[in-house]
C-alpha cells in the first residue's frame, strides 16, 4: 500500500520547526509547555500526554539533553517503540480467510472494504464481498459498487432486510466452493440499537464459524472523533471478538496521537490506515513511518 506524507506533524512544528530551523534551538521550560500543547492537541489524551512527557523528561536529564533537535529525535524513538508494541500484521493464511468488518454508521466501513479489497486483488489474491448489513439498500448498493471498482465479486440479500447472518454464510460458502482467497463480510453499524446489532454481530460470526475460523474482525473508527470515538470502541470489543482496528479519515487530521491513545486503550493492534476516500488510500501500519510522520 502506498506511503503518503501527511499534514500529521503540523501541531509539532511550533516545538521543533520546520525544516531544521529549530535545529540548534536549546530546550528551556517553554519547549515543555509547547511540547505538552502539542501532545494533547495531536489527541494522546491527558493520561499518555503526561506519561511521554514525564519519560523525556527523565531521560532528558540522565542524558544531558540541551537542544530540540535531540528532544525530537528521543520522542520519536520513543513513540515507535511505544506504537511497535502491537503487531499490525492482518492475519490471512486461512483459505478462504474471513474479515469481519464492523463499526457504526459513517465511520468509513464500506469505503475501507472497497480499498481493502482493491490492494488485496493487486496483489493477486480472489476476493469476495458479503453485503451482511441488508437493511439499508443504500448500503448493499454503495458495496456494490466498490466491488465493481476493484473488480471483486459480491454476495448480495436476495432481499431487503433478509437475514444478515445467511447473507455471511452464503458468502463464506461462495469463497469455499469458488476458491476465493479472502471473504470480507460488510455489516450493520445502527448505533442506536447496541443491543439488537451486537447479538446480530454475535450470530453472523457463529454462522460464519459453522463453516470457517474467522481471520480477522477489524474495527473501524473514525480518528476525527478523537477519544469519543473509543466509548464506541468499548461496545464493539467487548461484544464482537475484535482482533484489530482499522482508523479511517486520518488525512489532514492533526490527530495522529489518536493512534496511539486507541492501541493503548484498547490493547489492539492498528493494521490499516485510512488516509483519503480514494481507492488507493489505505495503508498498512508501519510504527517507524508513523512516528516519523508524525513528529517530523
Ligand atoms: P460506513 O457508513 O461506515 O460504511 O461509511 P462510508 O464508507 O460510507 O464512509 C462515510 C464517509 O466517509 C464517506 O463520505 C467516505 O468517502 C468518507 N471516508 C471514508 N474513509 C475515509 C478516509 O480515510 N478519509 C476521508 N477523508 N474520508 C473517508
Amino acid at each position: 500500500m502506498a506511503e503518503r506524507s501527511w499534514s500529521l506533524a503540523n501541531v509539532f512544528r511550533g516545538v521543533f520547526g520546520n525544516g531544521g530551523d529549530r535545529e540548534e534551538a536549546l530546550v528551556d521550560d517553554d519547549t515543555w509547555d509547547e511540547l505538552e500543547i502539542a501532545l494533547i492537541s495531536a489527541d494522546f489524551g491527558p493520561d499518555i500526554a503526561e506519561s511521554i512527557l514525564g519519560r523525556l523528561r527523565e531521560q532528558a536529564d540522565r542524558h544531558r539533553v540541551t537542544r530540540v533537535s535531540e528532544l525530537r529525535l528521543m520522542l520519536r524513538e520513543a513513540l515507535e517503540e511505544r506504537l511497535a508494541a502491537y503487531d499490525p500484521t492482518l492475519r490471512l493464511s486461512e483459505s478462504p480467510a474471513v474479515i469481519l468488518v464492523v463499526g457504526v454508521n459513517g465511520v468509513g466501513k464500506t469505503t475501507t472494504i472497497g480499498k481493502l479489497a482493491n490492494y488485496l486483488g493487486s496483489l493477486g489474491k480472489r476476493v469476495v464481498l458479503g453485503a451482511a448489513d441488508t437493511f439499508r439498500a443504500a448500503a448493499v448498493e454503495q458495496l456494490a459498487t466498490w466491488a465493481e471498482r476493484a473488480r471483486v465479486d459480491i454476495v448480495r440479500p436476495e432481499q431487503q432486510g433478509q437475514d444478515p447472518a445467511s447473507v455471511a454464510f452464503q458468502t463464506v460458502a461462495r469463497a469455499s466452493n469458488e476458491g476465493h482467497d479472502i471473504a470480507i463480510i460488510d455489516t450493520a453499524g445502527r448505533l442506536q440499537t447496541k443491543g439488537g446489532l451486537m447479538d446480530e454481530l454475535s450470530k453472523v460470526r457463529r454462522v460464519i464459524e459453522k463453516q470457517a475460523p474467522v481471520a480477522e474482525v477489524l474495527l473501524v473508527l473514525d480518528a476525527t472523533t478523537g477519544q469519543n470515538g473509543l466509548t464506541q470502541a468499548e461496545a464493539f470489543i467487548e461484544h464482537a471478538g475484535v482482533t484489530g482496528l482499522v482508523l479511517t479519515k486520518l488525512d489532514g487530521s492533526a490527530k495522529g496521537g489518536f493512534v496511539l491513545a486507541v492501541q493503548e486503550k484498547t490493547g489492539l493492534p492498528v493494521k490499516l490506515v485510512g488516509q483519503g476516500e480514494g481507492i488507493g488510500d489505505l495503508t498498512g501500519f508501519t510504527p517507524h513511518v508513523f512516528a516519523a510522520q508524525l513528529i517530523g
